[in-house]
């Protein structure tokens, strides 16, 4: 008994899809995931700079497109994702960062994952369908966070104008220097991110709502809360799921 959690965490726990606008701790979130599962943690921005950086085949594709300022297509997306999923390390699971980014994409995740299943009907691997979890903010709080973002120019030191305030307003408590807004920091920039998340990312949430696959999971709470929940749900996945038992 004393062992069970440590080996619960060591069992498979299938794909794990994060979704959740800028700001609202996906990255940090993810890691928690990865750490306790020991599971790779997946974002696909990642991986191209990888395949590019390495020369790949799909690497020197994508970078042509880049530099003629074009985006990189999904079909190409996918070959990279896939060869990545198909890795050794994503048997028991992973936590995809980024990915998938429309319906377009959730749909051919779907499809991939049934194919390979299909096709590799023997292995252990990627027999739970994903759990989706979505990461809910209030808007109003999440711009204060963003856009109340200063730092020092001296030492570096960062304040939030509304929950973190330097003692003296706009100066450094360390060494008064007059505190400054990082350009991706700034309200338009934040705005304009937010507004982009919300038209892309609407999509992917409703094509797994109406599958009822997609839990919400309230992120407005202290980091070690939030990924609490998300351990739950996780673990209660698996559990509701056909891989109970070593799949
Ligand atoms: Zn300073």
């Amino acid at each position: 008994m004393a062992n069970e959690s440590a080996n619960d965490t060591a069992r498979n726990i299938g794909p794990v899809i994060l979704l959740g606008p800028p700001g609202a701790g996906k990255g940090t979130q993810a890691k928690q995931i990865a750490d306790r599962y020991e599971v790779p943690q997946i974002a696909t921005g990642d991986l191209l700079r990888d395949h590019v950086g390495r020369g790949t085949e799909l690497g020197l594709e994508a970078a042509a497109i880049m530099a003629r300022g074009e985006l990189v297509p999904d079909e190409l997306m996918y070959g990279i994702v896939a060869t990545r999923l198909r890795e050794a390390n994503c048997q028991r699971g992973y936590v995809l960062d980024g990915f998938p980014r429309t319906a377009a994409q959730a749909g051919w995740l779907d499809a991939f994952l049934e194919k390979e299943v299909f096709e590799k009907k023997s292995e252990k691997s990627q027999k739970c369908p994903p759990v989706v979890i979505q990461l809910l903010v209030d808007y109003t709080e999440l711009l204060l966070r963003l856009t109340g973002r200063r730092s020092c120019p001296t030492c570096g030191r960062l304040y939030n104008i509304h929950f973190q305030p330097p003692l003296v307003d706009e100066l450094c408590d360390v060494d008064e220097s007059k505190l400054v807004i990082r350009n991706d920091d700034r309200e338009e920039v934040i705005s304009g991110r937010l507004a982009a998340y919300e038209t892309e990312t609407k999509p992917v949430a409703d094509y797994y709502r109406a599958q009822r696959r997609l839990v919400a999971v309230n992120a407005d709470r202290p980091m070690e809360d939030v990924t609490a929940e998300i351990f739950g749900v996780i673990d209660s996945h698996c559990k509701d799921s056909h891989c109970q038992g070593g799949c």
